[in-house]
């Protein structure tokens, strides 16, 4: 049953009587053993009791006005979040309890009035320890079945990331297969100029296969929770304008990337090897996917609690319906045409992103560019520091 735990102390009784000196007896006598207790004087009362908070267990009177103890039972069996209560029966000696009644409504068990004192409090430690006992198998049952879904899950993108790499490294390899029997097999010494052709054919895929390589290495270790997110004091602005000109420096682009920025302070705590692969990722995207020279623009936003960063290209733009899948490892859109990529540097961005607990947004209309926003607390987040 949902919310009921294995309780520390010696146990939640709910006492249901309609006569006072019942109620009082039992719940002097439960209280100066520790327990825990509530007492109700009638069916609805108990019910309503039980619905506010879930007892360990339940002394239940069968014969009261209005409703019976049976009729109590017998709510509380049909409904899934108290059918797990167990319920123990008072009847007075006098009385014929029907006991096969009882146990098929659910009770568990049934103590004769007048009370024996021992026998009451041997009855209700029996069946406490019965539904301790129980509720420690569920909780092992479905930590066993949480286990097993998250081994099932972690098979399926194990075999799903082997199918991929297997495909994206053929590709390149095969390139330079044929690239190189060309070379060794054309019949006669190819001339100086093909033999260049062909090799920087085989160069543009020994990078492509040395970029997916890294690649799937550095999301590899952010899955195996290996990247520590390790925050230290920063200006963004200089951050970023640096990462700007290394970057026009190392893609040698024809771009023009304007840099503003807003914000009384752009003073900042985050891990600076965790935002270089976000900003690098977005901008040599941004740069990738527009036309030569084409304007870029990385805007840098500075709240009293946020850094707000958004960079916009006036590129090819992501088709509306390949957005959902925009953060999948591997995942390319549909317009890339020839453009190289190995569609892992967003995977990483996100998980960078989510590493600071902030959050990622695209918008991007095909044929007119893209917008990524990155919305990151300023400060620190001391909850969690792993990856994993
Ligand atoms: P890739 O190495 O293919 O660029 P990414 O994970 O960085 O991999 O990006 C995934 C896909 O998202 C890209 O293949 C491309 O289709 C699309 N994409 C990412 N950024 C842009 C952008 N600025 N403009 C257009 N498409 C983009």
């Amino acid at each position: 049953m949902d919310g009921l735990q294995p309780d520390p102390g010696k146990g939640d009784v709910l006492i249901v009587d309609d006569t006072p000196n019942n109620l009082h007896l039992l719940s002097s006598m439960l209280e100066e053993l520790g327990y825990e207790v509530r007492c109700a004087s009638s069916g609805a009362m108990a019910l309503m009791a039980v619905s506010t908070e879930y007892p360990d267990l339940i002394l239940l009177d069968i014969s009261m006005p209005d409703m019976n103890g049976y009729e109590v039972c017998q709510h509380l069996k049909e409904n899934q979040a108290t059918q797990e209560i167990p319920v123990i029966f008072l009847s007075a000696l006098s009385e014929t309890i029907d006991k096969v009644k009882a146990f098929q409504l659910g009770g568990v068990d049934y103590i004769t009035k007048p009370f024996q004192i021992e026998e009451v409090l041997a009855r209700i430690e029996n069946q406490l320890a019965l539904r301790r006992m129980q509720i420690k198998l569920q909780q092992a049952e479905a930590e066993a079945l949480r286990a097993l879904e998250q081994e099932k899950e972690l098979n399926r993108l194990k075999s799903e990331f082997v199918s991929m790499v297997s495909h994206d490294f053929r590709s390149p390899l095969t390139t330079i297969q044929g690239f190189a029997e060309l070379l060794r097999c054309s019949g006669q010494v190819p001339d100086l100029e093909t033999v260049n052709h062909y090799v920087d054919k085989i160069d543009v895929a020994v990078e492509h296969l040395l970029c997916l390589l890294d690649e799937i290495l550095l999301l590899g270790s952010i899955e195996a929770g290996k990247l520590q997110y390790q925050p230290m004091t920063i200006d963004l602005k200089s951050f970023c304008q640096e990462l700007i000109e290394t970057l026009q420096v190392s893609t040698n682009s024809s771009h023009q990337i304007c840099f503003t920025c807003t914000g009384n302070s752009t003073q900042a705590e985050m891990d600076t090897l965790l935002l270089q692969q976000i900003f690098t990722n977005l901008l040599s995207n941004a740069i990738k996917y527009s036309p030569t020279a084409g304007q870029i623009n990385l805007n840098l936003e500075c709240s009293e609690m946020l850094a707000i960063v958004q960079i916009r290209d006036q590129g090819i733009g992501i088709p509306l319906e390949n957005q959902p899948h925009l953060f999948d490892a591997f995942y390319r859109c549909h317009n890339v045409g020839q453009i190289k990529g190995t569609g892992l540097g967003l995977a990483v961005v996100k998980r960078c992103v989510e590493a600071h607990q902030g959050y990622i947004t695209v918008e991007s209309q095909e044929g007119m560019g893209t917008t990524f926003t990155v919305t990151l607390p300023r400060y620190a987040q001391l909850s969690d520091h792993s990856l994993a």
